[in-house]
């Protein structure tokens, strides 16, 4: 089956082609035509182990690739490179299930996708007979920089740019990015918020393709943020390892209905637990959680989309978004009308705001549940964690955690409820410090050593030593300057000489 643009149904690509090409042509997302259709035998996959697991849903959803193909790449990808074979492992927290995704090499789960998508588009780059070089552009709002450069390092015939909001990452997710090693990586502050660094890098797609601007150059761009969609299926494969775990430890019986509360901010985490549901894994409701950025709170209680208001600089960064942009594919997939998800999308351009007809919100309600968390809930939650279970969550864990919380109170008959822990506290210790009750003295290295003084919970190893590490990547650039900056070095051959 193809893919298709959710803005247009006749753009038709196969999944290696929308691996490659990450953004459909017209701006839209790759999607299938409908998810149903891939529905399989979801029990069968419950006794697998992680790898093979992984490997019979991605071929399912990328049928561009054999099984046997899929599963040398599933191999490559996290072979070794995770603390736990499982790779995303599952803990008992008081009466809920964490799901805990940052077990990578950056202590972030975006590791999850992003270990894969090198390996899927190396592979598609070959199924597609192309010769040129490809160069990831990625905005990121701190999480998926680090991951995505981890991932492409020195992947042959790959290079990678990325683009930060100045002054809108963490401390150590900075240091984390400009001192990436790498020949083939390349790291940028951009003046401006997260969305401006998105918007840039979404219109010099739209500016090099309309303009022909590196044809016959060798290179051609592609993204890496979970608008490609070989970004997003990888992220579909543990809603189905959390289950696996709770049926195998006598929690649920397959096919018992779990929740799943996630935290927030591009809507790819969530989506991807959208297309388990659709694949047809026992999933009950979808609750999204969002920080004081809670455009998609509103959103989902309503049905209109404004993301006229207040940007928040929260405690959990990677959630300070106010376009999430996958949201467009459930759009689609819920409406099957590219067209309508053309006219909403060109509404959000030009007034930064649309409605969704009243059928589309019902079934949005039949699937999905909302609330949000500002930062001293957030705290609260961390100490409160910390003191009942002696369990220590990061700040974003912690919002899902607070939601989950919420939407058990409000529906008395929920299911088992599966949290998904996105980063590692320590990846934001300031925070997490104060969280349970001490306050920072330091900067944010010496603050993650009080956590580990504190909590004898272990750092993992990729964060220890990071101030010891040289700074490589110092660029900052102002939004405009961002197109000029891409195309020069998409026609510079070598990044470093050292
Ligand atoms: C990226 C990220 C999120 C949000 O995930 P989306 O797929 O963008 O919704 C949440 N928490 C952390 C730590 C992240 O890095």
């Amino acid at each position: 089956m193809d893919y298709q643009s959710t803005r247009d149904a006749s753009l038709r690509v196969s999944s290696a082609q929308a691996v490659l090409d990450g953004l459909a042509p017209d701006g839209g997302l790759y999607s299938m035509p409908s998810m149903k259709e891939l529905a399989f035998d979801w029990r069968s996959v419950l006794d697998m182990d992680t790898q093979e697991m992984a490997t019979e849903i991605l071929t399912v959803l990328l049928p561009s690739f054999s099984k046997d193909e899929m599963r040398t790449l599933v191999k490559n990808a996290y072979t070794n490179r995770f603390e736990t074979e499982d790779l995303t492992p599952t803990v008992s927290v008081g009466d809920d299930t964490v799901l805990e995704l940052f077990r990578g090499p950056t202590s972030a789960f975006k590791d999850v996708a992003l270990s894969m998508l090198p390996q899927l588009m190396t592979a598609a780059r070959q199924k597609c007979g192309v010769d040129d070089e490809i160069l990831i552009l990625t905005a990121t709002s701190g999480d998926t920089g680090k991951a995505a450069m981890e991932g492409f390092c020195d992947v042959p015939g790959t290079k990678i740019i990325v683009f930060y909001p100045d002054g809108g990452v963490s401390p150590v997710q900075k240091a984390q990015m400009a001192t990436q090693t790498g020949k083939n990586t390349c790291v940028c502050a951009v003046r401006g918020n997260f969305d401006d660094a998105q918007t840039g890098v979404k219109n010099i797609f739209a500016a090099v393709s309309e303009g022909g601007l590196l044809d016959g150059k060798g290179v051609r761009l592609s993204s890496a943020n979970s608008i490609n969609i070989g970004r997003l299926a990888p992220q579909v494969v543990y809603y189905f390892r959390a289950y696996a775990n709770l049926v195998r430890e006598g929690r649920i019986r397959a096919g018992d209905p779990v929740d799943y509360c996630v935290p927030t901010g591009n809507f790819g985490d969530i989506l991807a637990g959208w297309f388990a549901k659709e694949l047809g894994l026992p999933v009950g409701r979808l609750v999204c959680a969002s920080n004081a950025n809670n455009v998609l709170t509103d959103f989902f209680e309503t049905g209109r989309y404004d993301k006229n208001r207040p940007f928040y600089k929260t405690v959990s960064p990677s959630m300070d978004i106010l376009v999430s942009s996958n949201l467009e594919r459930l759009l689609y997939l819920l409406s099957g009308d590219a067209a309508l998800v053309r006219s909403l999308m060109e509404q959000l351009k030009t007034e930064g705001a649309y409605q969704v007809p009243a059928g589309l919100l019902d079934k949005l309600h039949a699937a999905f549940w909302q609330g949000c968390c500002d930062d001293a809930g957030t705290k609260r939650a961390i100490g409160k964690v910390w003191r009942e279970h002696g369990y220590l969550m990061d700040t974003h864990t912690a919002v899902a955690w607070d939601v989950a919380q919420q939407y058990k109170a409000a529906h008395p008959d929920h299911n088992p409820v599966v949290i998904l822990s996105t980063a590692s506290p320590y990846k934001f210790p300031a925070a997490v410090l104060e969280g349970i009750g001490l306050s920072a003295e330091g900067d944010e290295f010496d603050v993650m050593e009080q956590v580990r003084d504190e909590t004898g919970v272990p750092v993992p190893k990729n964060l220890t030593g990071l101030r010891e590490r040289t700074v490589r990547h110092k660029d900052v650039i102002d939004r405009d300057e961002m197109l000029d900056y891409v195309l020069k070095k998409a026609t510079t051959k070598e990044w470093f000489s050292e």
